[in-house]
């Protein structure tokens, strides 16, 4: 068996409008490198950072906690080394800190020829969530780690139900340069909602998920709503309203934050829709002078992969 793998960490998407902790979707067209090695020393070390500014330290890395948290739970004796090669940016909620997390600990169980469940791989890779915000929410790990779209039923005890992609589901997100700390966007949230608020975000939900089911496209159109956290997060997004209309009048199914922000996704039926999506979102930036990166990508199946 190999000492050393080399895996493609997907970037995710979180929330989904109406899903909020719960539901997540993992992207095939842009996420991190990472390399993990067997080391005969015990503990984990970060080796290189390549492409951003970040952490070091095992215990202020997210692949490294994630990883201790593995290493605590195995039998193994010995250590791991990790180099990340980071491509999506840190606050830019398309699952930066989830990337890392999960490349470490699936690189780590199959070099030790799995021994873990992806169950048990998903609360590994929580600490490093709860490191990066704060809150250790597994709606970006879980699709990293199932791939596909990914339902956290229940956090106590943790239940993932992974959820089928119609076929032609493409997203466009597109990442303003501003940065939002996930735990500054969750400080601004309320603790309560209003039963009436509840009872529109569930109904949405369950279309959502029915909709991935079957197939019904109009139907992930009328699900991607969001009454509870979109009306106050959006406000840190510039011309996130103007984004969100271009985005459906250019033929979306429907548009939203993505994670924390301050990225926006759309979903749109087939490519061509999603690159025209993709034009009319770009204009709104180029038109208030702020500078983005921007994806369109089809649903990754698979999640974290060896490369
Ligand atoms: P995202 O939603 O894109 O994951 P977060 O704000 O949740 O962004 O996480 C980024 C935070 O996690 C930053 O404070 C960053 O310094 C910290 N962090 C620690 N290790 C990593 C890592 N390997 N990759 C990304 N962010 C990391």
């Amino acid at each position: 068996m190999s000492d050393e793998i080399k895996v493609f960490c997907p970037a995710t998407i979180a929330n989904i409008s109406c899903g909020f902790d719960v539901l997540g979707v993992a992207l095939d067209a842009v996420g991190d490198e990472m390399t993990v090695r067997k080391t005969s020393e015990k503990g984990i070390r970060i080796t290189k950072i390549d492409g951003q500014e970040l952490p070091m330290a095992t215990l202020k890395n997210v692949a490294g906690v994630a990883g201790l948290a593995f290493l605590a739970a195995s039998d193994y004796k010995g250590g791991f080394e990790i180099e990340i090669y980071k491509k999506i940016k840190a606050g830019s909620g398309i699952g930066s800190s989830a990337a890392s997390s999960t490349g470490a600990v699936w690189a780590m169980n199959e070099l030790l020829d799995k021994p873990f469940s992806t169950l048990e791989l998903v609360q590994f890779s929580m600490e490093g969530e709860r490191l990066a915000s704060g809150v250790a929410h597994a709606d970006n790990v879980a699709p990293a780690l199932f791939g596909g779209f990914t339902l956290v039923r229940s956090y106590k005890p943790l239940d993932i139900i992974p959820i089928p992609s119609p076929n032609e589901l493409y997203a466009t997100i597109i990442h303003p340069q501003i940065e939002v700390k996930t735990s500054d966007s969750r400080k601004i949230l309320k603790t309560t909602i209003s039963l009436s608020d509840g009872i529109k975000q569930w109904g949405n939900v369950g279309g959502l998920i029915a909709a991935l089911f079957t197939n019904d496209y109009d139907l992930i159109g009328r699900s991607l709503e969001d009454h509870i956290v979109e009306p106050i997060r959006s406000i840190l997004i510039p011309a996130f309203d103007d984004v969100k209309k271009t985005a459906i009048q250019s033929g979306a199914l429907g548009c939203g934050i993505s994670g924390s922000g301050p990225s926006i996704f759309a979903f749109s039926k087939g490519l061509e829709i999603a690159e025209k999506v993709e034009q009319a979102m770009k204009e709104i930036y180029k038109n208030i002078g702020i500078d983005y990166d921007i994806h369109v990508s089809k649903v990754n199946l698979e999640g974290v992969r060896k490369i």
